[in-house]
Formats: structure tokens, sequence, C-alpha cells
């Protein structure tokens, strides 16, 4: 089973796709969590990421697709994966189209959060505070919001027409219990 996840930052993409990769066993690919990882390395590298990721901003499309397209054809995705964070940009839902396409891959669900940005703000705010993430103070929520509605929004639209028969709509200001059992419902029995 294959599944994209859009959302703006603190839309509870995160915490679902946790949940739906694990029932579904499947892998959770959030490219956020990635790359994340690799400011650990403490590189060259990793010291371009940090500054990137620290000020709101978003990578290159390049190292995504790079990426993606390494952790798509390994073992941990033979059983399928959800995309957190992936793609984000029309450049980069350009080339995971045709990456799909060459590779004989299909989209099972597609799923868009969608809350107001006034909730999702405090959201982030409150996980600032309990995560200590360098890219969740208010300084930098509004540039990421804005690179969502600027760069990924018309993203999500694109694959709203293009795969309207597996495109889910979910209110994303609800419980975490029961937005599960949405998605639940969807990918077991392909309607909520
Ligand atoms: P996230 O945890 O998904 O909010 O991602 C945290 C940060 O990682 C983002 O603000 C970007 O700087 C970077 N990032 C994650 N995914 C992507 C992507 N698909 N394209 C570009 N940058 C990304």
């Amino acid at each position: 089973m294959r599944i994209i996840f859009f959302g703006p930052p603190g839309s509870g993409k995160g915490t679902q796709a946790k949940l739906i990769a694990d029932e579904n066993k499947i892998s959770h690919l959030s490219t956020g969590d990635i790359l994340r990882n690799k400011l650990k390395d403490n590189d060259t590298l990793s010291i371009k990421l940090k500054k990137i990721m620290s000020s709101g901003n978003l990578v290159s499309d390049e190292i995504l697709n790079k990426i993606v397209a390494e952790k798509i054809m390994s073992s941990e995705c033979l059983n399928g994966f959800i995309l957190d964070g992936y793609p984000r940009t029309i450049s980069q839902s350009e080339y995971l189209l045709e990456f799909l396409d060459k590779n004989s891959l299909n989209i099972d669900f597609i799923f868009d959060f969608k809350i107001d940005f006034k909730i999702v703000e405090e959201r982030i705010i409150q996980r600032s505070e309990q995560e200590k993430r360098s890219d969740d103070n208010i300084r930098v929520i509004k540039t990421r919001l804005d690179k969502y509605i600027i760069e990924t929004y018309p993203v999500s639209k694109i694959f709203s027409q293009k795969f309207s028969q597996n495109y889910f709509t979910i209110d994303a200001s609800q419980e975490i219990s029961k937005i599960q059992k949405e998605l639940l419902n969807i990918t077991k029995n392909g309607e909520n």
C-alpha cells in the first residue's frame, strides 16, 4: 500500500502517519525526520541543512528527490510506504510522478489534512515547548506556513485533480483517535 499525506506543519499528519504505517505494516517516510537524523552527522552538509531547516525554508529538491528515491527502492518499502512531508514543491511532485511511473508503482491513497492556520500556530508553539525543535519558534512558524501555502498547496491541488478517486480530505481539527479511525476505515475498506 502506498500513501501520500499532505497538510501544513502542525496539522498532526506525522502522528497519524506513524499510527497508520504501524497498522498497515508499511514504512513511514517522514522527510523531516530523515533530515533531522542527518543533522546528527555534524558534517558540511548537516551544517548547511541545519541553517535552512531552522529558518523554516525548504531544503533543495535535488537532495529530497535523492533521499526519497533511495528509500522507496529499499527493502524497507517492500510492503509500501506513507510519504509524509514529500512532495512539497511542484518540481518534487514532477520528479516523484515520473519516478513512480518508471518503476510501475501506483499510489493507493492521498490524504490531505485541512486545518485552520490559527489552530496550527497554537499547536506548533505548544510542540516547541515540549520537543524543543529549533524550527518551531514563532519567528519561523510564519515562514513554514508561507512555504506551505506558496509551494505545497498548489501540489496538493494538482494531486486532488489527478488522483480524484483516491484523494480524501481530512478534518485535522478532530480528535487524534477520530482521525485515526477515519483513516483506517479508508485504508481497510476504501471508504470513510
Ligand atoms: P517537517 O518535519 O516535515 O515539517 O520538515 C522539517 C523541515 O525539513 C522543513 O521545514 C524543511 O526545511 C525540511 N524538509 C522536509 N521535507 C522537505 C521537502 N520535501 N522539501 C524540502 N524541505 C523539506
